[in-house]
């Protein structure tokens, strides 16, 4: 059943003039009840109650009925009443007084109704946009690991004939470069090249499907402090040549995958080495608390990033160079993007375009 049909069930059949019956006949009841007892307490208690019975009534039925009741009651009382030397309530409030109250009690009661429709109404509303978003919500994360698979099959598969194309390409270029004019040579180089790329943009592609099937399972308590050092040690000879200095404040331990993250780590210090301005790269890695979140930040000296592009860089192959200015296949950040995400996180950059970047990573403390 649709939420759409469960709401139209939910929503009470009244029929229209039943609040009206039940108004005129509480009216009666208590007048019928107040006239009973009218000997036994001398007249004011019954009265009130009868003027009880009759708020009640007008309260009951809201706009409508509300005020019939308070007329029909009116007319009791001066039928039925008056002569007693009854007073109409404990102050002896006139009959004006008595109309008035009705009145008022059932336009407050018809107002108070209006907005409780249409509370019920806005909420039967958002119960429905919430289901209608669950279930596109659900489409959705059921096409995207349809997408995933796809990507996983694809980039495996095309593993092996590329690879194969690769070795025989070298392989004759290996064996006939000598019967080779200039021309010819330029053009194996590209394909090989190419091939190379190719082959790159392929594993890059299977990491970033891969990265998003991470299951919690695998994290574990880690020692952000050791991954870097692990990281800095991986990178030794891009810092001896460009002649960085990285410094790093204490880091935290967070539930993480030990492999993943370190993929991170690697992934943008290795961008602050290359991406470095005509200047000696300085990198300095941080992490703050902030809420329910570790935030690291990781911070160089390079070239930067204009702001438009800050979203565009995670994207899968988005580059802001090309290949002959600075190697990579533009695959890194997607990944490290996609990691982050898989552990409850965010990735973000601030830059200014001459001025160096800092990247951000939340994990959840
Ligand atoms: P790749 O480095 O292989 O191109 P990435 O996904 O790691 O791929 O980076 C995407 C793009 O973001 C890079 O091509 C580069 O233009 C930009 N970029 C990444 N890191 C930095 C950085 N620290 N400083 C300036 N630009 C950067």
């Amino acid at each position: 059943m649709s939420a759409a049909d469960q709401t139209q069930k939910e929503r009470p059949q009244k029929p229209a003039l039943q609040p009206y019956l039940v108004a005129v006949l509480l009216v009666a009841l208590a007048t019928v009840l107040s006239f009973g007892i009218k000997p036994l307490f001398g007249g004011r208690v019954p009265l009130t109650g009868f003027t009880l019975a009759v708020i009640l009534g007008a309260s009951y039925g809201g706009l409508g009925p509300g005020l019939l009741a308070t007329f029909v009651s009116i007319g009791i009382v001066r039928l039925v009443f008056q002569h007693a030397n009854f007073s109409l309530l404990l102050a002896q409030p006139s009959l004006a007084t008595f109309g008035f109250v009705g009145v008022a009690i059932s336009l407050i009661v018809h107002q108070l109704r209006r907005s409780n429709v249409a509370l019920v109404r806005a909420k039967n509303e958002l119960e429905l946009a919430n289901h209608q978003l669950s279930k596109r919500t659900e489409a959705l994360s059921r096409s995207n690991e349809e997408l995933q698979r796809f990507a996983y099959a694809l980039s495996h598969d095309l593993q092996t004939p590329l690879r194969t194309a690769g070795i025989f390409t070298e392989r004759l270029a290996l064996h006939q470069e000598a019967h080779m004019d200039e021309g010819a040579r330029a053009s194996m180089r590209f394909i090989i090249e190419a091939i190379g790329r190719m082959q790159a943009m392929i594993q890059g592609l299977l990491e970033y499907s891969t990265a998003s099937h991470d299951g919690e399972d695998q994290k574990a308590v880690t020692d952000c402090n050791t991954l870097v050092q692990l990281v800095i040690a991986d990178l030794h000879n891009s810092i001896a040549e460009s002649g960085a200095v990285i410094t790093c404040d204490p880091l935290p331990m967070v539930d993480a995958i030990e492999e993943r993250l370190r993929q991170v780590f690697l992934n943008i210090i290795a961008n602050a080495l290359k991406y470095r301005a005509d200047r000696r790269p300085e990198i300095h890695i941080s992490a703050k608390r902030m809420g329910n979140d570790w935030a690291f930040s990781i911070q160089d000296n390079g070239i930067g990033i204009a702001m438009e592009d800050a979203e565009k860089i995670f994207g899968v192959f988005q580059r802001l160079h090309t290949a002959r200015e600075y190697e990579g296949s533009g695959i890194g950040l997607a990944v490290c993007r996609a990691i982050i995400e898989r552990h409850g996180g965010r990735l973000w950059v601030e830059s200014e375009l001459g001025q160096g970047s800092t990247f951000f990573f939340s994990l959840p403390a």
